[in-house]
């Protein structure tokens, strides 16, 4: 591990996989820090406030937006996401490898106030299976899923903005590769 290594924001299609991919990574490698982001969306069954997100009204998160304690947000399908600015910092700092798995809006807004950043795109094997992961994962009703493979259009047309880019076929096989893209092996 480098000494002070380079944060690393992983973006990509809602249902790509993200976050299966960041779960699998962390199982072996849970020296690296998934910052926990802030949001106003309700929880899925099984996700816990303080581990998948903040789960927060909207007034708090005028009140993180207002008091510049995120390093960035962003509207998502009807939804505000953000990231807690100070633990990205000093998790940082302290040399522990930061990963953000954030959507295409708060990548450029990291790419802006931390050029040093590494952003990754996830991308799906095609488009027929994004839409399989959306609607399988069963989690959103039809017109959000809409929403949400709406806004997968223009995420995947941002790719070329990206420093490098990993195709989720295989969960196992793409979490080594953004483990080998973040120096930790
Ligand atoms: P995201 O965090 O990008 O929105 P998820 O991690 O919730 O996506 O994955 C969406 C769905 O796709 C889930 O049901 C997950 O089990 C499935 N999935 C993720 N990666 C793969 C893969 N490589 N092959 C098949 N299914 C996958
Ligand atoms: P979901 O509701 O499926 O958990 O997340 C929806 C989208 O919001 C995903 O693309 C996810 O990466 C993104 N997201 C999650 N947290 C943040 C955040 O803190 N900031 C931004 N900009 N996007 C986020």
């Amino acid at each position: 591990m480098s000494e002070r290594p380079r944060l690393t924001v992983l973006s990509g299609p809602s249902g790509v996989g993200k976050s299966t991919v960041v779960a699998h990574m962390r199982k072996e490698h849970s020296e690296v820090w998934l910052s926990v982001s802030a949001t106003t969306r309700g929880p899925r069954p099984g996700e816990r406030h303080g581990v998948h997100y903040f789960f927060v009204t909207d007034e708090e998160m005028d009140k993180l937006i207002a008091n510049g304690e995120l390093l960035e947000w962003a509207e998502f399908a009807g939804n505000r996401y953000g990231t807690p600015r100070a633990a990205v910092l000093e998790h940082l700092e302290t040399g522990v490898p930061v990963l953000l798995e954030i959507d295409l809006q708060g990548a450029r807004q990291v790419r802006e106030s931390m050029p040093e950043a590494q952003l990754v795109f996830l991308a799906p094997p095609s488009w027929e299976e994004l839409v399989r992961r959306l609607t399988g994962r069963g989690t959103e009703p039809p017109e959000v899923i809409e929403r949400r493979l709406d806004a997968a259009k223009v995420e995947l047309a941002a790719e070329p903005e990206f420093d490098a880019t990993l195709v989720n076929t295989s969960v196992e096989d793409v979490a080594r590769e953004l483990l080998a893209l973040m120096d930790v092996v």
